[in-house]
């Protein structure tokens, strides 16, 4: 939570109940809500100072979107009320929206220049957009208002960041290309981040070090190779990695010829390439291990360890100026660091994972998505053509195809919560997240035509949501290889880095950084992880560049704050609205005691105009065809009309042909679950992925505006 709703000193006179409810102990938290509840009961309730605290109390319960809109009301009645503009400010960071929160802060401490905890709410929401410097100006100056202060409030958000900053000034002397560099994960953006530190230390004029000064430490998938060196595990049960990634063609090009020929993959979106993500990570190996990178770099194999007491000791003992934790989303090196990287105070924190879950940061979120995975086998001939599996896939939110070569890959469906519950008590499976998805047996195969067929099989609608989901991109049963499932949090941190004073061993200054899925981990559906990922890894080479070693983390840290900002509640938070979560809940569960199943089946047979899913689907399948068919158009149209689309025409005959006539063509329960996912992205654009709430301007690491 922030100054204001923290603690007392945001909430004046008029509102006593309100300022003794709130001074930041367990007590506060727990008479919040009655208080809350109170206030929402304030008479007369057009009043200007009524909305206003109607709105504060909407705000303590997390509605921000609900509390905006009272305190809208509130200051056109008054707009001079700076307690208002405060609390409507940090209604909006809350929400993600820095730059309009500080607008509000700024027009209030015009009005309330004395106001404290003003000061420290913009210096909170510069602090979240990387403007360190400028936040420190607002928190000395609430300091120099009231002494002490900060330090009054050592579980607010503002002495949090105000400690890290001091961390950062702790730090002396510049950055020397001869520092020793230890990556911890070779994933795609540690060996990504290896390589190009690599040839900066080359372009220093490092001709021959006496030995590499950049090892990487992977404990999971190598194995000795028989030249020497090291290779992936053939094993497949050590590491599945069968996803194909979407790699934006202006983030591979921020890196040399030699990195970037390990990103070449198949035209498939528009202005990038796909590549199957173990193919990088093998190229970038190899590359790693040969002349002249294998001068510069080591590649060791490091125990794997579970504890976090174990991790840090292993950090701390590095023999490394920097330290850089590459080691993905459920990263043991970050959670080794308690309170590092995460204020302990902020909303939507985990103590387990040492991240702010996105989700759980603004009201208006669900909870997770829950998504299958099924893992594909390549075909020798593409089962149909690309540029389909692309409309196909933009035109609804329930099936996503992302390959090479329109069968190798994922097929990712999204399901209900009540669904994926229903498998986990199905298979006998136990909690599961994205870093360990639960692994599905496969049924017996079936004729996808019987609709008695949901008789059959244990989960006989996830049977057949998977078939029709293969049907949509021209496969069959006998291109699925397995079934994952996951949950979908996306997260993030809020620090990027941890100056490491005499921890451990070493009493030598050392940092460690975070990078990659360790540092932001996103929803894939809009596909932006890797490409977040290789972006953090041009900073800290641009970093390197800077005066001071300060001044660098300084710079990295508030580029990767833009760029959290931008993919996480810009993109990620694009897919979690409660909104756009699919919302047929259990309606299709088996449930074979009660006879409900039959139940289901008497209602297809016998369609009842209601809202529920059978019937619905069943009366409007006309309707659903051609509003499919029509948003396929309008997709087609857009992308046919975009340069650097690489596909052959699609004519009106063949979107006609899959959609409403061949075999091939969806059924009208899934068609109508398609047509009821999608997003409308309002009047003359096609409906489907909420494109018109993920646009904007890329956070781009080259770009001197990014990077001040
Ligand atoms: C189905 C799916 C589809 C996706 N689609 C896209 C897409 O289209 N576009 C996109 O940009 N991104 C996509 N992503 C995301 C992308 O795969 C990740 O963002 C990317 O792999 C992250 O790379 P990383 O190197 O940070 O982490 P990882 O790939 O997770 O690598 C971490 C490495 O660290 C190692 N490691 C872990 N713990 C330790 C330890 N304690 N010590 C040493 N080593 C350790 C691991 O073995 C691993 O090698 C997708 C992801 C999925 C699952």
């Amino acid at each position: 939570m922030g100054a204001v709703a923290g603690h007392g000193v945001g909430a004046p006179a008029e509102a006593p109940e309100l300022a003794s409810t709130v001074q930041g102990d367990g007590q506060a938290e727990r008479t919040q809500g009655k208080h809350a509840e109170a206030i929402l009961k304030l008479e007369p309730p057009q009043a200007a100072f009524t909305l206003k605290y109607r709105g504060e109390a909407k705000r303590m319960q997390g509605k921000y979107a609900e509390a905006i809109v009272h305190f809208d009301r509130a200051l056109k009645l008054a707009p001079q009320d700076a307690d208002a503009l405060k609390f409507r400010g940090e209604a909006k960071r809350m929400q993600g929206k820095y730059a309009e929160a500080i607008v509000d802060f700024d027009q209030a401490l015009k009005l309330a220049p004395q106001d404290a905890d003003a000061l420290k709410c913009r210096g909170e929401a510069k602090c979240e957009q990387g403007k360190h410097a400028e936040a420190m100006v607002d928190f000395e100056k609430a300091l120099k208002l009231e002494p002490g202060s900060l330090e009054s409030q050592p579980d607010s958000e503002a002495m949090w960041f105000y400690n890290r900053y001091f961390d950062l000034r702790s730090l002396s002397g510049q950055i020397s290309p001869s520092s020793r560099w230890a990556i911890v994960g070779a994933g795609p953006v540690g060996l990504c981040l290896a390589l190009s530190l690599a040839e900066y230390q080359m372009d220093a004029g490092f001709a021959e070090p006496r030995e590499p000064l950049i090892t990487v430490y992977e404990s999971r998938w190598l194995v000795p190779s028989e030249g020497g060196g090291w290779k992936r595990n053939p094993d497949p049960a050590v590491r599945a990695r069968d996803q194909v990634v979407t790699v934006q063609d202006a983030v591979v090009q921020l890196f040399s010829e030699a990195v970037q020929t390990c990103f070449e993959g198949e035209r498939v979106w528009l202005h990038s390439r796909n590549v199957p993500v173990a193919e990088i990570e093998d190229k970038l190996l190899c590359k790693a291990q040969e002349a002249p990178f294998s001068r510069y770099i080591r590649i060791e194999k490091s125990e794997r360890l579970t504890r976090r007491k174990d991790q840090a000791e292993f950090i701390q003992a590095l023999p490394a100026d920097f330290i850089v934790a590459a080691d993905g989303a459920a990263s043991l090196s970050r959670r080794a660091f308690p309170s590092k990287f995460v204020c302990p105070h902020s909303r939507g924190f985990s103590t387990e994972e040492q991240r702010i879950r996105l989700a759980e940061t603004e009201n208006g979120y669900a909870h997770a998505d829950h998504v299958l995975g099924i893992i594909l086998q390549q075909d020798a001939r593409p089962p149909q053509e690309q540029s389909l599996n692309v409309i196909f896939t933009l035109a609804q939110n329930v099936y996503l195809l992302n390959s090479q070569k329109g069968s190798k890959g994922f097929l990712n469906i999204r399901v209900t919560k009540e669904e994926y519950d229903e498998i986990y008590r199905a298979t006998g499976q136990r909690g599961c997240s994205f870093g360990s998805p639960i692994q599905l047996k496969l049924e017996e195969s079936l004729d996808a035509d019987d609709v008695n067929a949901f008789h059959k099989v244990k989960l006989p609608w996830l049977r057949r949501r998977i078939e029709e989901g293969l049907k949509l991109f021209g496969m069959r049963t006998e291109h699925m290889l397995g079934i994952t499932g996951f949950q979908l949090m996306p997260a993030y941190v809020q620090h990027f880095c941890h100056v490491m004073q005499g921890e451990g061993r070493s009493d030598q200054q050392r940092v460690l950084l975070l990078a990659g899925d360790a540092a932001i981990s996103h929803h894939f559906w809009p596909g932006r992880g890797l490409n977040t990922g290789l972006k953090s890894v041009k900073a800290i080479v641009r970093m390197l560049k800077s005066p001071t070693v300060a001044e660098g983390l300084r710079r990295y840290n508030s580029f990767m704050t833009k760029l959290r900002v931008r993919e996480m509640q810009g993109r990620s938070g694009s897919m979690m609205p409660k909104s756009l979560q699919l919302d047929w809940g259990s309606q299709l569960l088996t449930n074979s005691g009660n006879g409900h199943q039959q139940m289901l089946l008497d209602c297809w047979h016998s369609a009842k105009t209601t809202d529920d899913l059978i019937p619905a689907a069943k009366t409007s399948e006309a309707t659903n065809r051609d509003s499919f068919l029509r948003t396929c158009k309008l997709w087609r149209d857009f992308l046919e009309r975009q340069p650097g689309w690489s596909h052959d025409a699609v004519t009106d005959d063949l979107l006609q042909t899959r959609i409403m006539t061949a075999v091939a063509k969806p059924k009208a329960l899934e068609l109508h679950m398609m047509v009821r996912s999608a997003f409308d992205n309002g009047p003359g654009r096609a409906s489907g992925w909420p494109t018109s709430r993920q646009g904007g301007r890329e956070v781009d690491p080259a770009d001197d505006q990014h990077w001040a």
